[in-house]
């Protein structure tokens, strides 16, 4: 039993036999915030109920053999006088702590309007991205051109989603209009709650249109949940593609409704096709095959990798722009991969490995296609496709090196 189910636990007996109650706190269903070593406990604040949290956690560590350092426990007071922090914390040996401070990664009561407020969470993103781009680019030919960071495919496409061409990263803008958009159905589909009385009370939609949320001018969170709608336009897409009613306002539906809940990744998905409506052709993100391979052959495709060609069209001093191999023709992508002779000779040694006939692509794209579309079983074509992306990768390294 984790100490999720030892609280519970404690929470369970209060239900049926009030009077033994160990801990009182907020009535949620989890009593505490955990993480895999960080954990919240959050309740009212009384000696009685933190020397009673203290013997849970003990009771927990005979139970279980996982003890809690007490020295790292901190206790924070909210609302509470710093010295009487102190004076709960001594007896059980944790350390008084004071607002705000970190838990993961993010800073507790801090005004997120703030611009401040996000650098330590923009710094976490900034230095996961280095060792992400550390670890899929590739120099090659190209090493110092990559260094001299040359931006060889768009963040447009990176933000993408895959079935248009994309790396389907997702844009963080669609995200939050997801997010927002969710408070309209929300809103819509329980009209009697407590919180949409309030929103209904201070805003006072009654005149107006459907989607209007706040009042005019107003500012905060309702006037953000109110300008969905203008991003939505943006992307060329109405409120009713959200939500919609047929019966004058009675019940609310939506395509984004699964299973009863309002679905933000579906809706997110969306919008991201609504931003990219050019579709570059498929591509397979072939789970079978590691990520670096997949997005080297991903940037092949798209002829963004570093050929000599590539080098010279972006004003990067090149010496020649021939290939080194067959000295027959310029060294563009699809030469270096698929028509240069080496490249020939390799693929249908290949391909004779795998009991093909020798097949003569001229581009990246054929011999893609030829893999992802060869015979009826699936199974086979992932495989075959998997031996293309390595052969290909392969390639490129091997006339790199
Ligand atoms: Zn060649």
């Amino acid at each position: 039993m984790d100490i999720y189910g030892c609280l519970r636990l404690t929470c369970l007996r209060r239900v049926s036999t009030p009077c033994v109650s160990l801990l009182k706190g907020l009535t949620i269903p989890k009593p505490a915030v955990s993480n895999r070593d960080d954990s919240l406990f959050i309740g009212d604040w009384s000696l009685k109920n933190i020397t009673n949290l203290a013997r849970i956690l003990r009771c927990f560590h005979v139970v279980s053999g996982l003890k809690f350092n007490f020295i790292k426990l901190k206790v924070f007071g909210i609302g509470v006088d710093q010295l009487e922090v102190c004076r709960l914390a001594a007896p059980l040996g944790c350390a008084p702590s004071s607002l705000p401070f970190f838990y993961l990664g993010v800073l507790i009561e801090e005004n997120m309007n703030r611009k401040k407020a996000w650098k330590p969470i923009v710094d976490k993103c900034r230095s996961k991205l280095s060792i992400w781009k550390a670890k899929s680019s590739y120099g090659g030919g190209g090493g110092g051109a990559e260094k001299a960071a040359v931006h060889w495919v768009s963040w447009d496409r990176l933000k993408a989603p895959k079935d248009v061409g994309g790396a389907g990263l997702g844009s963080l803008r669609n995200l939050n209009l997801a997010l927002l958009a969710k408070w309209w159905w929300k809103y819509k589909t329980s009209p009697q709650s407590f919180w949409a009385r309030i929103i209904r009370g201070i805003h006072n939609h009654s005149n107006r249109p459907w989607y209007c949320f706040s009042k005019r001018n107003s500012s905060g969170v309702w006037s953000g949940i109110d300008r969905v709608k203008n991003g939505l336009w943006k992307l060329h897409m109405e409120a009713t593609d959200i939500l919609y009613s047929n019966d004058g306002g009675n019940t609310w539906r939506s395509e984004f409704v699964v299973d009863g809940v309002f679905n933000v990744a579906k809706l997110r998905c969306r919008l991201d096709k609504a931003s990219h409506p050019i579709s570059d052709g498929d591509f397979w993100w072939l789970n079978s095959a590691p990520k670096k391979v997949v997005s080297f052959i991903w940037r092949a495709k798209q002829g963004r990798i570093p050929s000599a060609k590539a080098l010279q069209r972006r004003n990067i001093p090149v010496s020649s722009i021939i290939c080194d191999w067959c000295r027959n023709n310029e060294e563009t992508v699809n030469h270096i991969l698929t028509s240069c002779s080496l490249a020939r000779d390799i693929i249908n040694m290949v391909f004779n490995w795998c009991g093909l006939p020798a097949i003569q692509f001229t581009e990246v794209n054929e011999v893609l296609a030829f893999a992802q579309n060869w015979g009826h079983c699936p199974k086979k074509k992932e495989l075959l496709s998997c031996v293309v992306y390595g052969t290909l990768l392969s390639l490129w390294k091997d006339r790199n090196d």
